[in-house]
């Protein structure tokens, strides 16, 4: 048994839930004031509600998924991390680094 972190989260309607097994890499905010987590892809799995997801290419042409019944963001995955709206979780993360900030789909500030 693992003792790391362990967090659950799930979509406005509950559609759609996931599991994240680590701490967020870093947190930020987009141009709309819009709070987002930063996740190593490989600690968040979708663990209900696969059906529910649905692809929204990005006015910037990321890619994000989200419940096709609430319309909410649940997560845009770009070279191996994550974002996830910082409301799905109970969790907090750093600012990012300029490192990490290159590597993410959109800025963070
Ligand atoms: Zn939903």
């Amino acid at each position: 048994m693992s003792n790391g972190p362990y967090y659950q989260g799930d979509c406005e309607c509950g559609a759609v839930t996931l599991i994240v097994t680590a701490e967020p890499l870093a947190q930020g905010r987009d141009e709309q004031g819009q709070g987002w987590l930063v996740l190593d892809a490989e600690a968040v799995q979708v663990s209900g509600g696969l059906e529910a997801l649905e692809n929204e290419t990005l006015d910037d042409g990321c890619a994000c998924s989200r419940c096709r019944h609430c319309r909410q963001r649940l997560f845009s995955e770009q070279e191996w991390l994550m974002l996830l709206p910082e409301t799905l979780l109970p969790a907090a993360g750093p600012a990012p680094s300029d490192e990490l900030a290159r590597r993410l789909p959109w800025r963070l500030y």
